[in-house]
């Protein structure tokens, strides 16, 4: 039969064909909906941290009564994350558990439900949040019920672990998600799949963000234009210089996105700044381009630069274990006749930290659709049933 063989599971019970998988997820559609649904009307922002903590205290119970030990890691400043081991009591108890990888925060502020409802309509489901990324933890909840029903308990065990401040930078998370990356064989990113064709990721871009703050010097500019140094002017010609780093060719792009500065008109400007957004293809490119952005220098003598900021997540680069990863998971896909794409994205996630450990990590397991971040976000309902069979066979053959 073409279901695939789990010499380690506990019961004898029947191995369902794939074709009967696919079923068992489409018969469940409207229930992954739901949880999908349930999640989405939790307002989680990351910078709000009772919304967090709600979700939170949401998810755990569902896990428990899959059979999940829950542990919160509580953070004073950011909502708590939740930590999930599934241990397999018999057999496999030496072997290294598979790390299921997702955040619970989005980047929607308290009440943007009122303009943006959870609703259905054409086969979609919208949302702050839906895709990006609620729908993957329901298909994390609905994998881990499938295959416990499919072969009694776990092939092996599974580590879930659901931050709390991933939209912002994983400040409270990070040291977390590494410890339990460092004791798996490999990290599952429950990330959005990239495009309307559902790909994996297998490559992301490293992210670093800078702030350049200008200090001038001020000055009437009616009364004494010749004694103020302008910030503002100093500025827009560093602003020119670092656009002159952007080499997309070598995968590395610089935004200044974000400038200030100023008081009045009538003011020579003591102070500006710039927020500037750093990527890059490779993780030697880090350095380089953190040591361009630290050495520039002032055009005008009388104002002073200062650079803070870092590559906060290096990039996830396509290694032979993240290779073997994508290899399988298309394996899988193939029972189903259908051809699993890959796809390297310019957007960072926590699957950078963990692949940038050296870690097989596969990213964009989650669900399919567009506008994350923005007010049109949804997902197709319709690939929620596959994309659970995909985490279901990824759970079984790690
Ligand atoms: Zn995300």
């Amino acid at each position: 039969m073409p279901g695939k063989k789990t010499s380690n599971s506990a019961t004898n019970a029947p191995q369902p064909a794939w074709p009967d998988r696919l079923r068992y997820f489409s018969e469940r559609q409207g229930e992954i909906v739901n949880t999908v649904r349930q999640l989405v009307e939790i307002e989680s922002p990351s910078d709000n941290k009772p919304a967090v903590d709600r979700i939170a205290a949401f998810l755990a119970p569902k896990f428990e009564a899959l059979g999940g030990r829950t542990r919160l890691h509580r953070s004073s400043n950011f909502g708590d994350s939740l930590q999930i081991n599934f241990e397999v009591p018999s057999g496999s108890a030496s072997s290294k558990p598979v790390l299921l990888l997702g955040h619970y925060d989005t980047v929607y502020p308290l009440g943007t439900l009122a303009n943006m409802p959870c609703k259905i309509a054409d086969g979609r489901l919208h949302g702050p949040g839906v895709l990006d990324m609620k729908s993957g933890i329901a298909l994390i909840l609905h994998a881990i019920e499938a295959v416990q029903a499919w072969h009694g308990e776990l092939p092996g065990p599974v580590t879930v672990f659901l931050v709390s401040d991933e939209e912002v930078g994983s400040h409270s998370s990070r040291r977390i998600t590494e410890a339990l990356a460092k004791e798996s064989a490999g990290v599952l990113v429950l990330e959005p799949a990239a495009g309307l064709r559902g790909a994996v990721k297998t490559a992301r871009k490293g992210v670093g963000e800078y702030t350049l703050r200008v200090k001038g010097i001020a000055a009437h500019a009616g009364l004494d234009p010749g004694k103020g140094h302008s910030a503002i002017l100093e500025l827009a010609r560093q602003v020119a210089i670092i656009a002159k780093l952007n080499n997309l060719r070598q995968g590395v792009s610089v935004n200044p996105g974000v400038i200030q500065g100023g008081t009045r008109t009538n003011v020579i400007a003591a102070e500006a700044s710039a927020g500037i957004d750093v990527r890059i293809k490779r993780a030697q490119q880090a350095s380089g381009i953190d040591r361009k952005l630290r050495s520039l220098k002032p055009f005008d003598k009388h104002c002073k630069l200062e650079i803070t900021g870092n590559i906060n997540r290096l990039p996830m680069e396509r290694t032979a274990g993240v290779a073997s990863l994508y290899k399988k998971a298309r394996e899988i896909a193939g029972h189903i006749k259908w051809k699993l794409e890959e796809a390297a994205v310019g957007g960072g996630s926590d699957g950078n930290f963990t692949a940038g450990m050296g870690i097989p990590t596969l990213d964009g397991l989650g669900g399919v659709g567009e506008g994350a971040h923005a007010v049109h976000e949804y997902i197709v309902i319709s690939e929620l049933p596959r994309r659970a069979l995909l985490l279901a066979g990824m759970i079984e053959s790690a």
